[in-house]
């Protein structure tokens, strides 16, 4: 199956990438200074292929970076990154690639599905940061809306599962997310991100 554009960008760029081509300066555990809210200390950290702020849950791929930066929309982004790290999107990744690539010892494969993983596990952990916030009890008398709890319980799971797979070698995270992957967890969370997400634009 072709890769699509977005695909191909997402393998060519890595986050920690653009973000130094746009003007960000990652400290040695690349975290930098989070640009979608007021921050003093570094809170945001760069992994390879996605971006997550400690402070204020701002998250998502190198797309989704570039849109946000410049107020596009991801379409654009795409093509912004295309143009400014000189990538062909007609020729295939290999021969497009005008940047050195992450050392990698995964196929095309296990890299969509960690990829993946962490897609939908941030979606989801920013969905429960927000309920966190938006639903927390404003009286001890008042009854605890369910999406508050769910946040609270539901928080320390979903980091501690996103660490596995942004961290490691990427054997490891192609394992963690092969081991997602086997079971139906990843789907219900999917479910459950796009019902609320669709909830919430209606
Ligand atoms: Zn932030």
């Amino acid at each position: 199956m072709p890769l699509s554009l977005f695909q191909k960008i997402k393998s060519a760029i890595t986050v920690p990438q653009a973000a130094k081509v746009y003007g960000m300066e990652p400290d040695r555990r690349s975290m930098v200074c989070c640009p979608f809210h007021s921050d003093n200390t570094p809170s945001m950290k760069l992994n390879d292929t996605y971006y997550y702020c400690f402070g204020c849950g701002a998250t998502g791929d190198v797309i989704d970076l570039t849109a946000k930066l410049f107020s596009l929309n991801p379409r654009q982004a795409a093509e912004k990154l295309v143009h400014d790290f000189g990538l062909d999107p007609d020729k295939p990744p290999a021969n497009a690639i005008a940047l050195p690539l992450p050392k990698r010892g995964l196929t095309d494969e296990q890299r969509a599905d960690v990829a993946y993983c962490l897609r939908v596990l941030t979606d989801y952990l920013y969905l429960l940061h927000d309920w966190r916030e938006r639903y927390k009890p404003t009286s001890p008398e008042e009854p605890q809306d369910e999406r508050f709890v769910e946040a609270l319980h539901m928080t320390d799971l979903i980091e501690h599962l996103t660490d596995h797979i942004a961290y490691g070698t990427p054997q490891q995270k192609a394992d963690a997310a092969a081991r997602l992957l086997s079971g139906s967890f990843l789907l219900m969370l999917e479910e459950r991100t796009s019902r609320f997400a669709t909830a919430k634009c209606a």
